[in-house]
């Protein structure tokens, strides 16, 4: 809960005001795992607000640790699907990936978590538990709203978790730490840039429209160009970054022609390209782009004054992409109840 919603509640309770406050700081500072243990709550308080809530911790059911250092948690989800969450380690920076749906609606071709379905929207407090549960809670830097699912499709969750990590009642965490990344759902994406400062990452993918909507279906509904026309409203040069995220498939999308019609697209709005290394799934004729292609394809982006750069991959040895463990979990558990 928000400090707002813990207002609410300790209200209902004839708590004072204060006590939200209280609340938060056991929640989300001393991050305890129960109500009995807040303790400078009345003992009748933490029994009354017992009866009707919990703090809801619940830790990973299952984990696989890459060489790398890179850590795919699996956590239980809704709607009986399990999703996950990918701790990446990185010199000095330590990243979580959120999901923010059990499965996805987008049903974009390439996506193991769209090929699941969808299977219903995580809670505010099922994404901040990814986040608070790790064994590496503590030592986060960034989060990313990268993992199964839309955030743009769970928006108001999404929003509170943002405003629980950020708010001075909350984690307090800089919003700089922060990236949603989306397929670019026109209003909420609207809501998100004008009610918070976190970073915004598009997930691009083609510049040009049809090869987009047989890639991406949402293309139909919000074209990416009037998703990036919406973006050059904002001023990502100064305290936000905008990221035009980018994966590259041999043949398909890697061609000089489309890194200029990728340029042409974002132009004007200092967004940086990130080129992308597809983790190849199953049943899939998509291939990854070979390095010498993309980085030729950097290169072009660099010529033609776009910042762009190739992700280095991570945790190739435990299935990273997103939707594979939760999706071999899944299927274990239908296998077994048949
Ligand atoms: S790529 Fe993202 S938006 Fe598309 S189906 Fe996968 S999770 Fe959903």
């Amino acid at each position: 809960m928000t400090i707002e919603q813990l207002r609410t509640v300790v209200g209902k309770y004839g708590l004072k005001p204060f006590a939200a406050g209280q609340i938060a700081s056991w929640l989300y500072v001393k991050r305890v795992k129960d109500i009995e243990s807040m303790t400078d709550l009345s003992k009748n308080a933490r029994a009354a607000l017992s009866e009707n809530y919990c703090v809801g911790r619940k830790g990973p059911k299952a984990e696989a640790r890459s060489t790398d250092g890179t850590v795919k948690y699996l956590f239980e989800g809704v709607g009986g699907r399990d999703i996950e969450a990918v701790y990446i380690p990185d010199r000095d920076r330590a990243t979580l990936c959120v999901s923010s749906q059990a499965g996805c609606r987008m049903n974009c071709s390439f996506c193991m978590t769209g090929r699941q379905g969808f299977h219903g929207n995580l809670s505010t407090a099922d994404i901040i538990n990814q986040i608070l549960s790790i064994p590496e809670s503590e030592s986060l830097t960034n989060i990313v709203f990268m993992g199964m699912g839309e955030p743009t499709d769970n928006l108001s969750a999404v929003l509170d978790a943002i405003e629980i990590l950020t708010s001075a009642r909350g984690m307090g965490w800089s919003p700089k730490r922060i990236t949603v990344s989306s397929i670019g759902k026109l209003k909420e994406l609207k809501m998100i840039l004008d009610r918070t400062k976190v970073h915004v990452a598009i997930s691009v993918h083609s510049p040009i429209g049809e090869q987009r909507a047989s890639l991406m279906p949402v293309e139909n509904a919000y074209p990416v160009k009037e998703v990036f026309s919406l973006l050059h409203g904002y001023d990502f040069a100064h305290q936000r970054r905008l990221s035009a995220e980018y994966i590259m498939w041999k043949g398909v999308n890697d061609s000089l022609r489309h890194a200029e019609m990728l340029a042409r697209l974002v132009k004007g709005t200092s967004a940086r390209v990130n080129l992308i290394r597809y983790h190849a799934i199953p049943d899939s004729e998509l291939q990854p782009s070979s390095a010498k292609t993309m980085e030729a394809f950097r290169d072009k982006l660099n010529e033609l004054g776009i910042t762009a750069t190739i992700r280095a991959s991570r945790g190739e040895d435990i299935m990273a992409a997103c939707g594979m463990l939760a999706g071999r979990e899944n299927k274990n558990q239908t296998q077994q109840s048949l």
